[in-house]
């Protein structure tokens, strides 16, 4: 169905309090739309849109969306869920029923109000890969019963929800499969390594390696995820994913700590501790469907988007 883009609307963003969230309401409010935001607080924070206190069209409503919702949007981004490890596995029966109390409420809402509806979903779905880098036709290697389990398999299963719906219901869905994502407004305590390292780092506190630092993952700074989420709900209807969106340059963890050091000209050390169960050994999108489906790719590489993310941590310590 041929939708008329030009037109601003009025935009549910759940989980629009977190890191990722905030960013993408800044984009929408200045795209001139209206945005309700719908936030537990349990891992964001209202100090990440503060700076939007009494905007005319930014409506806060605080609700858990294991609960059913009522509202009237004209589209859904559905965004809310812990995304760090330390955050998901402090309550992991909550995280699951998160992804899929919360994508069976969300579909809910999108099926009655026959709105589009876009899912966070998470390169978490193919869990320690075997496949290398990761498409979206691998299905993953995903252990059902370990520590991540509750944020892996809840994110598979809200996956198929938003297909099942999609099928069965004619929901206008849309998946994007996100790869980690770093910037300004990531919680500081919130254990992910980019938020680690500029802590540590400019607290002069020694970095901590987990394992050897071999393993590897590919940062996407929030701005052009941001971009990449909007794309994807602006595409056409026939395009519902999944689709990778992340930055495909890859980096050991070590070289990760390396250039956070010589960034903040810190003198902190480097030291390993115990690697986490279940740790991804590599992770790197390959993001040609992203590319050809939807003209995106990053265009913020770590050498700037790290100087931006350590200027916000430096100002949170400041304040
Ligand atoms: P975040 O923790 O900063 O944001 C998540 C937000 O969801 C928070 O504001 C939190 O309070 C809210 N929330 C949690 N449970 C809720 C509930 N039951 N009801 C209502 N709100 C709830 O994390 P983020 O990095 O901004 O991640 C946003 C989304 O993107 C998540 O769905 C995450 O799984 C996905 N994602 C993020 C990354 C990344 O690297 N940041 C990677 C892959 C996927
Ligand atoms: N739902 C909601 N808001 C709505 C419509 C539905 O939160 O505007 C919830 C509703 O509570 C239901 C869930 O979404 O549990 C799934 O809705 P669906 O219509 O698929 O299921 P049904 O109501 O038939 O069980
Ligand atoms: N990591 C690390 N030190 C830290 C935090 C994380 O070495 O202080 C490692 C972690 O073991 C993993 C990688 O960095 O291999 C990315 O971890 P993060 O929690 O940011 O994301 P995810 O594992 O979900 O990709």
């Amino acid at each position: 169905m041929a939708r008329a883009y030009d037109l601003t609307r009025r935009i549910l963003v759940t989980g629009g309090a977190g890191f990722v969230g905030s960013h993408l309401i800044d984009h929408l409010l200045s795209n001139g739309h209206e945005v309700l935001c719908v936030d537990n607080l349990f891992t964001g924070s209202k100090r990440n849109i503060a700076h939007l206190h009494n905007h005319p069209r930014l409506e806060f409503m605080r609700h858990d969306v294991c609960f059913p919702l009522y509202v009237e949007v004209d589209e859904i981004y559905n965004l809310a869920c812990p995304a760090s490890p330390i955050h998901y596995q402090h309550d992991p029966v909550q995280t699951t029923k998160t992804s899929v109390h919360g994508a069976i409420n969300m579909l809910g809402l999108a099926k009655r109000l026959k709105v589009r509806i876009l899912q966070a979903s998470t390169s978490e779905v193919y869990g320690d890969p075997a496949v290398h880098p990761q498409t979206e036709d691998y299905w993953g290697n995903v252990n059902p019963i370990g520590l991540r389990s509750c944020y892996d398999e809840g994110k598979r299963c809200a996956e198929t929800l938003f297909f099942d719906y999609h099928r069965q219901h004619g929901v206008e869905i849309k998946v994007a499969r996100i790869f980690n994502t770093y910037g300004p407004r990531m919680h500081p305590s919130d254990g992910r390594v980019v938020s680690n390292f500029i802590v540590q780092a400019l607290a002069g506190e020694p970095i901590t390696i987990y394992g050897n630092g071999s393993q590897t993952r590919s940062f996407c700074f929030v701005d052009d995820l941001v971009h990449g989420l909007v794309a994807l709900m602006e595409s056409p209807a026939e395009l519902v994913g999944p689709i990778n969106l992340g930055n495909p340059v890859e980096f050991t963890i070590r070289e990760l700590a390396e250039k956070v050091i010589a960034l903040t000209n810190s003198r902190s050390p480097l030291i390993e501790m115990p690697l986490p169960a279940d740790d991804p050994q590599q992770r790197k999108p390959d993001i040609t469907l992203a590319k050809t489906r939807l003209g995106w790719e990053p265009a913020i590489p770590l050498a700037q988007g790290l100087p931006a993310t350590i200027a916000y941590f430096q100002s949170l310590r400041a304040a």
